[in-house]
C-alpha cells in the first residue's frame, strides 16, 4: 500500500487545501492529512479545531485519513511508515521556502521524496492568512472555505473576538 501525508498549519483549511487532497488521495491508497501544531507557531484555531473542521469537510474522501502531530514531520512520518510527503505550490513565492523544506526533510529523512501538486489556477490566490483577515473584518468567506470552516469562522468572530 503507498501512503502519503499531506501535512500543514490549515489554520483553517481552505477550497486550496480540499482540491489538493482530493487529487493526492486518487494518487495514493492512503493519504494522511496531518496538522501541525508546534507551539512556537502561533495559530487562530487551536489544533484540535483544525483538525476537527477537517474531518467534517472530507467526511467520506476515500483513503483519506486526518491526523495531528507535534514535532517534525520526518518523525511523524517515519512512525506512520510514510515516504512520500505532499505539499501544495501556488506560485513562484512559495517555492523558495517550499524548497528549502523539502532539501531539509531530504537530509533528514533521504528516503522520503517530496511531491509538489500545483495549485488549480482558481484556488491559487486563496491562503489561510487572506481568509481570517477576511473573517476578522467582517467579510464573506464563504467562496474561499469549506461550509463548517465557514460556519466555525462566522461564530469565533461574531463572539466579539478580535483574534
Ligand atoms: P504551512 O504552514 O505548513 O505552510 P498551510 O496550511 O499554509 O501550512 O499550507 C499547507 C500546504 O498547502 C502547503 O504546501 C501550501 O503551499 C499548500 N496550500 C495552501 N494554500 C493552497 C492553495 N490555495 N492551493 C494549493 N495549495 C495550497
Amino acid at each position: 500500500m503507498v501512503k502519503a501525508i499531506y501535512p500543514g498549519s490549515f489554520d483553517p483549511m481552505t477550497y486550496g487545501h480540499l482540491d489538493i487532497i482530493r487529487r493526492a488521495s486518487k494518487l495514493f491508497d492512503q493519504v494522511i492529512m496531518a496538522v501541525v501544531g508546534n507551539p512556537g507557531k502561533s495559530s487562530l484555531l487551536p489544533i484540535e479545531a483544525r483538525e476537527m473542521l477537517i474531518v467534517k469537510t472530507i467526511d467520506g474522501l476515500e483513503g483519506v485519513v486526518v491526523g495531528a502531530f507535534q514535532g517534525l514531520t520526518v518523525d511523524y512520518a517515519r512512525q506512520n511508515n510514510v515516504k512520500i510527503l505532499i505539499r501544495g505550490l501556488r506560485a513562484i513565492s512559495d517555492f523558495e521556502a517550499e524548497l528549502g523544506m523539502a532539501q531539509t526533510n531530504k537530509q533528514l529523512f533521504p528516503e522520503l521524496e517530496t511531491i509538489f501538486l500545483m495549485s488549480k489556477a482558481e484556488y491559487s490566490f486563496i491562503s489561510s492568512s487572506t481568509v481570517k483577515e477576511i473573517a476578522r473584518l467582517g467579510g464573506d468567506v464563504s467562496q474561499f472555505v469549506p461550509k463548517p470552516v465557514n460556519d466555525y469562522l462566522k461564530e469565533h468572530f461574531s463572539r466579539g473576538s478580535n483574534k
